[in-house]
């Protein structure tokens, strides 16, 4: 992708349509913001699956390898859309993608209100989620302050499925050396929780999608300061080997 394409999101969503057919996808509205919807997509018959994969990416807009390593993640496996079920946000944040602003139109930052049923994100956002039973989600982000690629990973189950798929992605971008990283202690790469912080200022997606039902959650990171085509590529390949080792645990 050319560079000066990064935070175009109108281009991202319009290559995003052109896959949802052969992908057998459905593109649903979640909701308009300031004249921009907010799409997602939707595994055709396959709302009462019991295994449903939930990707998101472009919660913060100044994020844009997350939302176009989702992309290339998606263009590069169509029969695995076609085969399982899927709920898809490619861009939850349009107008802080296109203005490459972590914060979205009103200038807030989304993710810390997946929480609010009044948001007119959240809030019908978090329909879908309660109605729906998940096998794994996926929210792709990207930090400034990271050295490497990380993950946050959000599950009662006591060993970490994250180790497996790092292995994986670390081709293009080694792990995160850190051993703290935003407070938390992170050991090659990986920050375990398996409860919920009790300090937040308000709910990420990954938690809240957590408290409705998903019984795993990860949260990957790259480092926004990194090459942008390293970025997506390293994106791309969480999708793929956390989706592998979901099915395969
Ligand atoms: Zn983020």
């Amino acid at each position: 992708m050319p560079l000066h394409q990064a935070h175009d999101q109108r281009a991202l969503i319009a290559r995003w349509r052109a896959l949802a057919s052969a992908a057998r996808l459905r593109v649903r509205v979640l909701t308009e913001v300031k004249g921009e919807k907010i799409i997602y997509l939707e595994s055709t018959r396959r709302k009462d699956s019991p295994d449903i994969n939930y990707l998101s990416a472009g919660v913060h807009g100044d994020e844009a390898g997350a939302a176009w390593g989702l992309l290339a993640w998606a263009e590069d496996n169509i029969a695995t859309l076609q085969q399982q079920a899927f709920v898809i946000f490619p861009c939850m944040n349009p107008h802080g993608l296109q203005g490459n602003t972590r914060v979205d139109h009103r200038g807030l930052d989304i993710n810390r209100r997946f929480h609010l049923d009044d948001d007119p994100i959240s809030g019908p956002w978090r329909k879908i989620i309660a109605a729906r039973r998940w096998r794994i989600g996926l929210c792709l982000h990207e930090d400034y302050d990271a050295q490497g690629c990380y993950v946050y990973e959000l599950s009662q189950h006591r060993g970490s499925l994250s180790s497996r798929i790092l292995e994986e992605c670390i081709k293009g971008i080694a792990l995160d050396p850190r051993r703290s990283i935003d407070g938390r202690p992170s050991r090659s790469g990986i920050i375990h929780r398996r409860i919920i912080p009790s300090d937040l200022p308000g709910m990420p997606e990954a938690i809240e999608l957590f408290q409705l039902g998903c019984p795993i959650t990860l949260t990957f990171e790259t480092p926004s300061e990194f090459s942008l085509d390293d970025r997506v590529q390293a994106q791309a390949a969480f999708v793929k080997a956390a989706l592998h080792h979901a099915m395969n645990p």
